[in-house]
């Protein structure tokens, strides 16, 4: 009989070890539920790093899947195909008017972001191609963007750096400001990081960059691979930024968006959607991908939406988010445990005091798939349709894991 550990070995003699992986091998998912190979069941409170934002196996995604297999897969960006465009029918709906590019991740919709703020440096007002991020922040593992995320780690052994890519210290406008100059082109950000360890801003920070960004002819792109498509309880974080400054632009809407993980449902799906006067300059032969908005996963990705509106998701979201927080920071088990409960609707970071030991060991022995970022921040992102009881459960349990730390 074939065992896990079977598996395991023949897995490790074959694929490229650059994932920490957990001695598990999961076999089956339905809604917030995973099973393994020896039928141990998991409650998943991390939706395979924000991915199946449905949960697992959602009916109306196989469906919207299987009809579209047996209809036509991929024919090449050269024609036209009706899935690509209503799924930016329904951004221009529900985020802002604009038009979208396909590709299948979220490094790829910064990449394709990053390469249009260039060429707009490049035609208005002279040479101008820096890229400004910030510090802790996350935006993939391309050459491109590990120069863009801010955190050397990610960079070391690959130099050398990709040139042009300034990080800055988060929260703090006058670093960003000080950082801009005559050749800055874009500044890049995440609405909420993730990676980082869930770290919001001041309103009015994010006020000031729009600002800076109207007044310098910077293009301003949010990253929103993680918050966006309803997990903050919004369907984009920055719809919930409500400017405080009513000197400044109150409603704070990037130049560009760009989307991953969430958007695909599990499927790989990149979006980078711009405002038009910007997506004009993307003519024929300035950037492309083969599979990029394949029918299936327009397909699917156009039903991720249908479900979230049919279902008005972005409310439960929001509901459990608030629910979570305050019962995590009323526990009196965890004071001393835990220094901060942070984050938007259903993206939660809680940071604990101390580094916790096997955390990640403990929380799979005991059936809670949760995710452990900057060292010792617990985020929970489960599926923001998961069922009311279900997430009360899984937060009482993870209290109990804290607690007996
Ligand atoms: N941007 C953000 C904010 C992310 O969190 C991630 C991945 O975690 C990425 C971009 C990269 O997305 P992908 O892994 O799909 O390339």
């Amino acid at each position: 009989m074939t065992t896990t550990a079977d598996i395991i070995e023949r897995g490790k003699a074959v694929l490229i070890g650059n994932y920490a992986r957990q001695p598990y091998v999961m076999v089956r998912g339905e809604g917030s539920l995973l099973w393994d190979a020896d039928g141990k069941q998991f409650l998943d409170l991390f939706a395979g790093f924000g991915g199946t934002v449905l949960g697992h196996c959602h009916p109306v995604l196989i469906e919207a899947a299987a009809r579209q297999a047996g209809a036509l897969w991929a024919v090449g960006n050269t024609f036209w195909t009706e899935p690509q465009i209503e799924l930016a029918e329904m951004l221009n709906r529900l985020a802002f008017a604009g038009q979208a590019f396909y590709c299948h991740s979220g490094a790829e919709a910064n990449e394709a972001a990053c390469k249009l703020a260039r060429l707009r440096g490049s035609q208005e007002g002279g040479n101008r191609w820096k890229i400004i991020s910030l510090d802790k922040s996350f935006h993939g593992r391309t050459l491109a963007m590990i120069a863009a995320t801010g955190n050397p780690n990610y960079r070391k052994g690959f130099g050398p750096e990709v040139p042009g890519f300034i990080n800055v210290e988060p929260g703090n406008f006058g670093a960003l400001e000080s950082a801009v100059d005559d050749q800055t082109c874009a500044v890049l950000m995440e609405p909420i990081q993730g990676e980082g360890g869930v770290n919001q801003y001041p309103v009015d920070y994010v006020q000031r960059i729009r600002a800076l960004c109207d007044q310098r002819q910077i293009t301003l792109i949010f990253d929103e691979v993680w918050t966006g498509c309803g997990r903050t309880g919004h369907y984009f974080a920055h719809q919930g930024f409500q400017g405080t400054d009513d000197a400044l632009p109150t409603r704070i809407e990037p130049d560009i968006l760009t989307l991953g993980k969430a958007i695909g449902g599990g499927l790989p799906v990149g979006c980078m959607f711009a405002k038009p006067a910007l997506a004009k300059l993307l003519v024929p032969g300035t950037h492309g991908s083969t599979l990029g908005g394949n029918p299936i996963c327009m397909a699917v990705a156009r039903a991720v939406f249908h479900v979230i509106e049919r279902e008005n998701l972005t409310r439960h979201a929001a509901d459990l988010g608030t629910w979570a927080a305050q019962r995590l920071r009323k526990e009196g088990r965890l004071q001393g445990k835990v220094v901060q409960v942070r984050g938007q609707g259903l993206m939660i970071g809680i940071e604990l005091s101390a580094m916790p030991e096997k955390l990640m060991d403990r929380a799979l022995a005991a059936g809670l798939c949760i995710n452990l970022t900057a060292q010792k921040v617990i985020r929970l992102a489960p599926a923001i349709n998961i069922p009311t009881d279900t997430w009360k459960e899984g937060v009482e349990r993870v209290i109990d894991l804290i607690a007996a730390l």
